[in-house]
């Protein structure tokens, strides 16, 4: 049965930082009545990476609302407020807050919105053409192991990423070798090892290799930290460079070709992949420090290494790790007990996704077609609208994920939905331009 027959005006999937900032605006326009079905029993943000000391690497105006709506009573300054926090903040004088503290605003934020419901899993999505045409969506109830169905006239695609893991792992246990994602389960029994190797060179990596490396001394492990990728790499933090994650260059990166997007991503490179200098330094540092004692426990740092297969050694609780220094291209092996896979995440289309890929237009084989207003194009023209805030990367460019633009995305999604201006949006963001717009005036 559906939910009394109602049919909403949009229901959201997943409830990551995304889509709960679509529930936390959405909740000041009455006019669109909002649902949003969330897998897990609560608010939960990359939980495994929640790591002590670690900051968000945007600054906290970058909340869920702010941007576009400052006096919402879903900003992280009220949150502060709320929570009796505002002097301290004040004193700590800082725009980057930890990591910890915002998913504890997100879970204050989504604790107040009956339109976010948690331990509903999407299984199935359908669209029903009928004189009011609408999206069924089916859930499994992980409480009550129940099947619920709800309609809306669109729908928003809010399910982020997955881990990526590279290389074969046949054969290794989950918990000895395991993805950066799962790495705050594992820490514990990971350090009471003889031997913990971390690969990958993104500012998961860096994170999980200093949290490692501070705790050596307590356990006394062998710390070992591979990379593919050419060295151990700063990510661009000038502000100019920035700018890239700015409403005016989705804009136009959004209306390029898409070859010309492509390349531009990859030019782009080194504001995308990369890890924190804030993170790099304290490694350098406690490095050099702990170079004074000669008695310190063995840290190995190799970049230019593939890690091509990891199986399980002949000897009890090691593992073998098949390697390749690419740029001499020099086989290797190494073992380890602890193997912790530092090496990204992927778009996540759920199953039932499938289904509409015969109906929408696609830029290549994997990769769909967004209009610049996050909107799929479908075939038949359809007014019911399935909005996406996942896989944009190819569409709408380097910030693709990054929380900073979420706010404004949103804007656009309900703008669209009320084809009316409910949020302006903010042009001239910024103060370079990409284009010669100005001098063709
Ligand atoms: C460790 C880590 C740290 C990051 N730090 C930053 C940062 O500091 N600054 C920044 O700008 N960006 C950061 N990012 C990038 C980005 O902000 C995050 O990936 C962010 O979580 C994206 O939000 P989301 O809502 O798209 O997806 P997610 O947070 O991945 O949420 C998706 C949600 O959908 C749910 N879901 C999936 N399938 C279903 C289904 N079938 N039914 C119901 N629910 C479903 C999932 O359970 C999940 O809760 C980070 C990413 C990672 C991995």
């Amino acid at each position: 049965m559906t939910e009394n027959n109602k049919v909403y005006d949009v229901i959201g999937i997943g409830v990551g930082p995304f889509n709960l900032s679509l529930a936390a605006l959405l909740d000041r326009v009455p006019e669109i009545d909002g649902l949003f079905l969330e897998q897990s029993s609560h608010f939960e943000w990359h939980p495994g990476m929640l790591i002590e000391g670690t900051d968000l690497q945007v600054p906290f105006l970058a909340d869920l609302v702010t941007l576009a709506d400052p006096t919402s009573p879903y900003s992280f300054l009220n949150y502060l407020h709320e929570q009796g926090r505002l002097y301290k903040f004040y004193f700590f004088n800082r725009f980057d807050i930890p990591r910890r503290e915002y998913n504890d605003y997100a879970a204050w934020v989504a604790s107040q919105l009956d339109t976010c419901r948690f331990g509903k899993r999407v299984v199935d999505v359908d669209f029903v053409k009928n004189d009011n045409p609408v999206y069924e969506i089916t859930i499994h109830d992980t409480e009550t192991q129940g099947t619920e169905r709800f309609q809306a006239r669109h729908i928003v695609l809010g399910t982020g990423t997955i881990p990526m893991i590279p290389m074969e792992t046949d054969g290794c246990s989950s918990e000895d070798v395991f993805h950066s994602s799962q790495y705050r389960f594992y820490e514990k029994s990971a350090k009471e090892t003889n031997s913990v190797t971390v690969v990958g060179s993104g500012q998961s990596a860096a994170e999980v290799f200093y949290d490692l490396l501070l705790d050596q001394k307590h356990y006394d492990y062998e710390l070992t930290w591979y990379t593919r990728s050419a060295g151990f790499l700063q990510l661009e933090s000038a502000k100019l460079g920035q700018e890239v994650f700015s409403p005016d260059y989705v804009a136009y990166f959004n209306e390029l070709s898409f070859d010309s997007r492509k390349e531009a991503l990859s030019n782009l490179g080194q504001l995308r992949k990369g890890i924190d200098p804030e993170t790099l330094r304290p490694i350098y540092d406690l490095l050099y420090h702990r170079s004074v004692d000669q008695n310190t426990r063995q840290v190995t740092i190799q970049p230019l290494t593939e890690v091509t297969s990891i199986e399980r050694e002949q000897t009890e609780g090691a593992y073998k790790l098949n390697c390749n220094q690419w740029q001499k291209d020099e086989a290797f092996t190494d073992s380890s007990e602890i193997v912790i896979l530092a090496t990204g995440y992927k778009p996540h289309l759920p199953d039932w996704f499938q289904k509409f890929s015969e109906s929408i237009e696609w830029e290549d084989k994997k990769r769909y077609k967004v209009t610049e207003d996050y909107r799929l194009l479908f075939n038949d023209n359809r007014k019911n609208q399935f909005f996406t805030l996942t896989n944009l990367e190819h569409s709408h460019g380097a910030g693709a994920t990054n929380l900073g633009l979420s706010v404004y995305r949103n804007q656009k999604i309900i703008n669209s939905i009320a084809d009316k201006e409910i949020f302006p949006i903010s042009k001239s963001t910024v103060f370079q331009q990409f284009g010669p717009e100005n001098h063709n005036k």
